[in-house]
């Protein structure tokens, strides 16, 4: 079967649901949203979940809730697109064509991207924040570890949320350190970049705070196999060439990360992306190679980290242009790279790092030196940030 709509989205995630409500308040008429899933997860709060401070279900809200009144759903997954012929393939067989595309497919988990990483995984102390079925996990996993090796690891190559490796570090080890034990346990941090994080300010108080907890930070270091039965790694300095094995008894990991497999096989795709991500101007989110495409979210080659803050400030960069383009003129929708990334550096405390594409900082918070932790982000991260979301962004009221 074959169905025709003006604006299908692909990705019914942050940006997708994002992007439609915003088309609707704009006066688009015929939307269409694809997604197999059944629900829609606020990712940000997983963090909190692994670390002891959030439930998994606050997380998480049926789909059909949060797709937008008069938009419609397509409860399908997408194999391919013919953007020559402005069709979609789905996994049923039907077709969709469009006249406008979204792609907002969000990014692929590769567990197997690390020999034995996925064997290892959810069992006898490693978990990971980055599924809403494992980062539960994290918590009883924080919570059993008493002394012995504590291992957090960050993969090489984009990821979302790349304050996420570390902020379940510090909110393990505050953790540790309430209960008067983070003396007996050896925390090792293992970071494939060469600084704690990309803006110099804040790396430089990440430093402080991995120091105040004593963790051995390795830079420019990626895990390069996981050995389920010994409960060993392998670790290799990319600078050095020097590997090691280290025991744990802990380990929280991050699997590498690419965009989906589908669409780095369409003609959407940068061919000089490794990662396959796909190609659209930084600036304007359009596609270079097919006008009537746009891209947002974690699934595009756009420079910027990718947060949920960043697809806030794209949606409305994606809706300006795609509407202007209806009515054949060019938008002046511009997205400057702005992202921000709360990292929490204790059960109490984070830093809100804001910053854009030339990593100029980009503080949203009146009279407060965002340069330095903020104390009693509770209110804010736990309360505050997810009904921004729910309530403000996903009806593309903020
Ligand atoms: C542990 C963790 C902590 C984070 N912390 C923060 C934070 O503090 N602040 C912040 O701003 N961001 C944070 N993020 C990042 C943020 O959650 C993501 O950047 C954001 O959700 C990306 O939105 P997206 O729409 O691109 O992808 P997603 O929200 O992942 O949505 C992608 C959608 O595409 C759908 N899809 C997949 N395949 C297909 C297909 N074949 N056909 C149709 N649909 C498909 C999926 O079902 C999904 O609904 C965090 C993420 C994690 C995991």
């Amino acid at each position: 079967m074959s169905t025709h709509h003006q604006i299908v989205i692909i990705g019914g995630g942050s940006a997708g649901i994002t992007v439609a409500a915003r088309l609707k308040r704009a006066g688009a008429s015929d939307v269409a949203v694809i997604d197999p899933s059944d629900v829609h997860y606020y990712q940000p709060l997983w963090t909190l979940v692994g670390g002891g401070r959030a439930r998994d279900a606050q997380s998480v809200r049926p789909m059909s809730w949060v797709i937008p009144r008069g938009v419609h759903w397509i409860h399908d997954s997408v194999t391919g697109i013919s953007p020559e012929s402005c069709s979609i393939a789905l996994a049923s067989g039907d077709t969709i064509t469009y006249d406008r595309l979204v792609v907002a497919a969000g990014i692929q988990l590769n567990w197997d991207g690390i020999p034995g990483l996925a064997d290892a995984m959810g069992h006898d102390g490693m978990s990971s924040n980055y599924d809403y079925y494992l980062a539960p996990k994290t918590w009883e996993n924080v919570q059993r570890t008493r002394s012995g090796t504590a291992i957090f690891h960050m993969p090489a190559g984009p990821i979302k949320c790349a304050g996420a490796p570390q902020k379940i570090a510090y909110l393990a080890a505050d953790y540790w350190r309430e209960q008067g034990v983070l003396d007996n346990i050896r925390k090792i941090m293992i970071l494939p970049t060469p600084g704690m994080f990309g803006v110099k300010v804040w790396s430089d108080v990440l430093v402080d705070v991995a120091a105040r907890y004593g963790f051995e930070v390795h830079l420019n270091t990626v895990v390069t196999s996981v050995d389920a039965a010994a409960h060993t790694m392998e670790i290799k300095n990319n600078e050095t060439g020097e590997t090691q094995t280290l025991p744990y008894n802990f380990a929280h990991m991050v699997p590498p990360q690419s965009a989906p497999d589908w669409l780095a096989a369409t003609p959407l795709v940068d061919a000089d992306s490794p990662f396959g991500y796909m190609a659209v101007d930084k600036f304007t989110l359009q596609s270079t190679k097919y006008p009537e495409v746009f891209g947002l979210g974690d699934c595009t080659n756009t420079p910027n980290s990718k947060t949920g803050a960043a697809i806030r400030k794209q949606a409305p960069v994606v809706v300006e242009n795609l509407m202007a383009t209806l009515k054949g003129g060019v938008g002046s929708g511009h997205y400057d790279g702005y992202a921000s990334c709360p990292i929490t550096t204790s059960r109490k405390k984070l830093l809100l790092c804001e910053f854009d594409y030339d990593l100029n900082l980009r503080p949203s918070l009146k009279g407060v030196d965002q340069t330095k932790e903020i104390v009693d982000y509770n209110r804010f991260k736990k309360v505050g940030l997810p009904r921004l979301y729910w309530d403000f962004m996903l009806k593309g009221r903020v």
